[in-house]
């Protein structure tokens, strides 16, 4: 099978602040190729790269806001989250869990660093994934996967090379935690130094990775050091990376759906119409609410 190449290997871009608690990179939508339609169904990612956050009493986070017409993914590889919403849910989003929150017609929560977490202070490094939801399901009810890092199957390499957590999709027939709309396939690939693994993806797939820790060579041809994005052309089906030291890279790769985007802000619905009515709704509480 093809080789699927890189398109372009990005350096993170200027940090800026959501809210108080997350340092984030924005990768998609960003200034380069990426517009939404470019990586969808992942329509937003923000990387807060490790980054210390000093001891406080007041946890730093976002306040209550809303999110409509997809869902947010949460992938913790340092410190703590602690998100409530208007349902009454909440919970806590520790190292190594994912949160995958289906929002949908609509739900309106808060995030913020957990509570004990905040006192003690610590390296904070996160990813934030936005996904879309076709049409016929934005306007499913509002619901959590709440996914511990012990409840992830993982794939064993060979040699003691590392191993693979398939949060969602699948790799060498092991099965993905999170369950998907669309097919997706969200890999937590962890590499000793020297060690290398290979990956299929379908052509039409929009496909990308991030370097979470380390450096890897992908395809024995690009490099990608760590807080890189790379972008794989929409050509070819096999992927493969080299860890030059001891690794942790992030793999998406989506079936792009087919349909039209008219997102503002935390609404990411279809036409201009939906999005006028999102925030029409939001703006009469129908979201419910929280203090
Ligand atoms: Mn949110």
């Amino acid at each position: 099978m093809a080789t699927k190449n890189v398109e372009l290997v990005m350096a993170p871009r200027e940090p800026h602040y959501v809210g108080n608690g997350f340092r984030v990179h924005n990768f998609i939508p960003s200034g380069y190729h990426l517009d939404m339609q470019r990586m969808n169904p992942f329509i937003m990612l923000d990387y807060n790269s490790k980054f210390y956050f000093p001891p406080t009493h007041e946890p730093r986070g976002v306040e209550a806001h809303p999110h409509k017409g997809f869902e947010t993914v949460t992938i913790a590889y340092k410190g703590k989250v602690a998100h409530t919403d208007s349902s009454g849910g909440g919970g806590v989003i520790a190292e190594g869990d994912v949160q995958w929150m289906t929002a949908a017609s609509g739900i309106l929560h808060k995030e913020f660093h957990e509570e004990n977490w905040s006192r003690q202070g610590g390296d904070f490094q996160m990813v934030q994934l936005w996904v879309n939801l076709p049409a016929k399901d934005k306007k499913a009810n509002p619901k959590y996967q709440s996914i511990q890092n012990k409840q992830i199957n993982r794939y064993h390499l060979n040699d003691n090379g590392g191993e693979i957590e398939v949060i969602a999709g699948e790799y060498q027939g092991i099965k993905g935690a999170a369950s998907t709309f669309t097919p997706i396939s969200l890999l937590n690939v962890k590499l000793e130094s020297g060690a290398t693994a290979d990956f299929h993806f379908p052509e039409k797939n929009n496909t990308a990775l991030l370097v979470i820790e380390g450096s890897i060579i992908i395809n024995d041809k690009e490099e990608a050091p760590a807080d890189h994005f790379a972008l794989f052309e929409n050509k070819g089906e096999v992927v493969s990376i080299k860890a030059k030291e001891k690794s942790v890279v992030l793999i998406l790769s989506g079936e792009p759906i087919n349909e039209s985007i008219a997102a503002h802000g935390p609404f990411v619905m279809n036409t201009r119409a939906e999005l006028v009515e999102a925030f029409d709704d939001y703006n009469k509480g129908k979201f419910g609410y929280l203090e």
